[in-house]
């Protein structure tokens, strides 16, 4: 599993997401970004600065 705290990024925003495929938590954080922060266009040093902060996390059943 893999997991993304927004808040290790955008001080304050508590969202997080979690998801089995690095690529898949890539796709939310994105989705996250433009949705809740205004940021319409993602460059690639936001791309870079969500991916350094995905956290690898041991399954919890
Ligand atoms: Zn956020």
């Amino acid at each position: 599993m893999k997991e993304f705290h927004c808040g290790s990024l955008v001080p304050g925003c508590d969202w997080h997401t979690r998801a089995e495929e690095e690529a898949e938590v890539m796709r939310r954080a994105v989705e996250h970004m433009r949705e809740a922060h205004g940021e319409d266009i993602i460059r690639e040093s936001m791309v870079d600065a969500i991916r350094s902060r995905i956290e690898k996390v041991r399954d919890a059943a």
